[in-house]
């Protein structure tokens, strides 16, 4: 994909059709494990100071830019962003498709309850999506191994980590390997958000 980059981080240049094009060929695909992060400008900040964030992320097969600070940067560097590819935007698109095609996903993250209530809404909304699983975000480090064992019995194509910025993308950095998952997005508030 073509990319732009911004503060030493490279992000995708493409219109939101081909950016949902990609995700679904990831969770498609028989062999990917790939894992997909957004960057707003906050956390192009963060990632200035905080090395294990900023290699996590280069370490992403894809960067997603989030919010209009994001274009604003690469304005400023000379480029114009094809689209604002942020996840409250996305996901519901990226719900939809996966009901067409039978894919399954899993919501790990935020606390307890709110992926439940996030599933409830979901399953109103798109009734043949498959969701395999939900785990809310506070289980610690002596939970991780549970929860990665839940993750991988459920079988996800999409794994949608809900932790916040950067402990989300630190801990798929830390467990990638682990997961037996297409792939894994940091998505922040999103359950938050969504919700309710
Ligand atoms: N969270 C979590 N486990 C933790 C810390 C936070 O599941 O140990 C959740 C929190 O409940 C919230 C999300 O992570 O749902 C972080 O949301 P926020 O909007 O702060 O994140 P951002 O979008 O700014 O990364």
């Amino acid at each position: 994909c073509p990319t732009v980059t911004v503060l030493g981080i490279p992000f995708v240049n493409i219109d939101r059709e081909t950016a949902l094009e990609q995700l679904m060929n990831y969770m498609r695909s028989p062999h990917t494990s790939a894992t997909v992060h957004f960057i707003n400008a906050h956390c192009a900040n963060v990632a200035q100071n905080h090395p294990k964030y900023y290699q996590a992320l280069l370490n992403a097969n894809m960067i997603l830019p989030d919010g209009s600070g994001v274009a604003i940067a690469c304005k400023r560097v000379g480029t114009t962003l094809k689209a604002n590819l942020n996840g409250t935007d996305l996901f519901p698109l990226i719900c939809e498709r996966m009901a067409e095609e039978g894919l399954r996903l899993f919501l790990l993250g935020a606390s307890p309850g709110v992926a439940e209530k996030m599933q409830f809404k979901l399953k109103k909304q798109f009734p043949t999506l498959k969701i395999v699983g939900v785990q809310h975000g506070f289980f610690g480090t002596v939970g991780t191994d549970q929860v990665i064992d839940k993750i991988n019995a459920a079988r996800p194509d999409l794994l949608c980590v809900a932790l916040g910025v950067p402990r989300q993308e630190l801990w798929l950095q830390k467990h990638r390997h682990r997961l037996n998952v297409k792939l894994a997005m940091g998505v922040g508030g999103l359950f938050d958000f969504n919700a309710d």
